[in-house]
C-alpha cells in the first residue's frame, strides 16, 4: 500500500493500520517534507508564541511496524494504473490512497506577493513573524482572497490573536483591525459560534466585513480591492491565499472541478482501489485537519474489514471538532457535522480556559500517537 501525504490523513491512516496490522502491514508513507507542523502551529509562529523549531515535528520520529516513511518529492500520479513517480523512483501499489492537502496560489490575487502577507504557508507564518513588530500604527486588514479555504474559523483567529498582540504592544489604540469574509457570519454551521465571535469583534472594536471576497490589493496607492470593486485603504494585510490541488494532483487527471471527488461515504475515488481523503477532496466537509483524520479512519476500517473479512463500518458522517482562539487566553469549541443530515450542524462551546487545555491535548495526543514524542 502506498500512501501519498504525511499530513493528517497520510499520518493517522499509517497508525491505524500499523496498530491493527503490525508487522504483517506493507504500507509506505510518501512526504515531500522531512517534518509536519499542526495548522494551529503557524499562528503561534506568526504572534511569536512558539519558534518555528518547537512546533515542527521530525518524520525521523516515525517508528511504526510495517510502515517505511520515505522523504520523496512525488512528480506523477498514474491512478488508472496506481503508478506512482518521486524525484528517486517510481511505487506500484494495490491499494493507493491520495492524502495530498491542499496548496496555495499567492499570484492569483494580484498585488498579495508584492503588498500583502499570508499566513497559511509556514514560509508566510514565519515572515510575518518578523514583519508584525514592525506595524506600530494604521490600518491592519486580515483577508479572505477565495473560497474553499482551510479552517474557516482561522481568520477570525488571526483577528483577534492580532488584537491581543498589538494590545500586549502597546499600540492598540493607534491601529484599527478589519476582517474581510466570504460568509454572511464568521462560522455558518454554527450560528452560536458566530455569535460569540462577532460579540467578540463589538467588544475588541474589530470590524467584520461579513459576504466579500479580497479581489486585488494596489500596493502602490495601498487600498485592498474587494469582489464588489469597493477598495479599503490599508497599512498591513494579513490575507489567506486561494487554495488549489498540488501540481502532481491537478497533471494527474484526478482532480475535477478544482478537487477530487470521492464517494462521500467510504472516500473511494472513481479509479479502482484508489482513495482519496482529505484537503485534497471535494468530499463536503470544510478543510480542516480534523475531517481529514475521520476520513482516514475510514477508510483503514474499511480496508481492515476487506483484509480480516470483517464488517464495513458505517458511512463516513463528516464530522469534527475544531479549537477557536477567542484570545485573553481562552479557546472555544466547535463541533460540526457535515454529511450525516441534509444541512451542516454545528454544535459550540463558549471559550473557556479549561478547553485551553482540550486543545493542548489535542495536540500532545497526536503527537504521542502519531510521533512517538
Ligand atoms: C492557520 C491555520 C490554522 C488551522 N487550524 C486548524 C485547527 O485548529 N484544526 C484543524 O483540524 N485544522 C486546522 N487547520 C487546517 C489543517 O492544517 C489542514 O486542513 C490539514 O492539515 C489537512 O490535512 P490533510 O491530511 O488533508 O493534508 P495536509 O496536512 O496538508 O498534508 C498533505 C501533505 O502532502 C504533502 N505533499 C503535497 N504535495 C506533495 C508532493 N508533490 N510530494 C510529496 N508530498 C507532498 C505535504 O508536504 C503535506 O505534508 C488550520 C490551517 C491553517 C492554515
Amino acid at each position: 500500500m502506498v500512501v501519498l501525504g504525511a499530513g493528517f490523513g497520510g499520518l493517522e491512516l499509517s497508525t491505524l493500520l500499523s496498530e491493527a496490522l503490525g508487522e504483517q502491514l506493507d504500507l509506505t508513507l510518501l512526504d515531500k517534507n522531512d517534518s509536519f507542523f499542526f495548522g494551529f502551529s503557524k499562528l503561534d509562529v506568526m504572534f511569536g508564541r512558539k519558534t518555528p523549531d518547537t512546533v515542527r515535528l521530525a518524520y525521523s520520529n516515525i517508528v511504526k511496524p510495517g510502515v517505511r516513511f520515505r522523504q520523496e518529492t512525488i512528480t506523477a500520479i498514474d491512478p488508472e494504473a496506481r503508478r506512482v513517480t518521486t524525484r528517486s523512483g517510481t511505487y506500484d501499489a494495490d491499494v493507493l490512497v491520495v492524502a495530498l492537502g491542499a496548496d496555495y496560489d499567492p499570484a492569483a490575487t494580484p498585488g498579495l506577493i508584492e503588498g500583502g502577507n499570508e499566513f497559511y504557508s509556514f514560509a508566510g507564518a514565519e515572515r510575518l513573524r518578523e514583519v508584525l513588530p514592525t506595524f506600530s500604527k494604521g490600518r491592519a486588514i486580515v483577508g479572505v482572497t477565495s473560497t474553499p479555504f482551510k479552517c474557516p474559523p482561522a481568520p477570525s483567529e488571526a483577528a483577534l490573536l492580532l488584537h491581543d498582540y498589538l494590545t500586549a504592544r502597546g499600540v492598540r489604540d493607534a491601529c484599527e483591525i478589519s476582517l474581510v469574509m466570504p460568509f454572511g457570519s464568521p462560522v455558518p454551521p454554527s450560528p452560536a459560534a458566530s455569535r460569540a465571535l462577532l460579540a467578540a469583534f463589538v467588544e475588541r472594536g474589530i470590524t467584520f466585513v461579513p459576504n466579500r471576497l479580497v479581489r486585488a490589493l494596489d500596493p502602490a496607492r495601498r487600498v485592498v480591492i474587494l469582489d464588489d470593486e469597493s477598495q479599503m485603504p490599508y497599512d498591513l494585510f494579513v490575507g489567506v491565499p486561494k487554495h488549489c490541488v498540488p501540481a502532481v494532483v491537478a497533471a494527474s487527471g484526478m482532480a475535477e472541478d478544482g478537487w477530487i471527488p470521492v464517494n462521500p461515504k467510504n472516500l473511494k475515488t472513481r479509479f479502482p482501489g484508489v482513495y482519496a481523503v482529505g484537503d485534497v477532496t471535494s468530499v463536503g466537509t470544510a478543510k480542516a485537519g480534523t475531517f481529514s483524520e475521520g476520513a482516514a479512519r475510514v477508510v483503514a476500517a474499511s480496508l481492515l474489514a476487506e483484509m480480516q473479512g470483517g464488517e464495513q463500518p458505517s458511512a463516513y458522517a463528516g464530522a469534527g471538532t475544531c479549537y477557536v482562539e477567542f484570545g485573553g487566553d481562552r479557546v472555544g469549541r466547535v463541533d460540526v457535522d457535515f454529511l450525516s443530515g441534509p444541512s451542516p450542524r454545528g454544535s459550540f462551546i463558549e471559550p473557556s480556559v479549561a478547553l485551553v487545555g482540550e486543545k493542548q491535548h489535542f495536540g500532545s495526543s497526536r503527537r504521542a500517537r502519531w510521533f512517538e514524542l
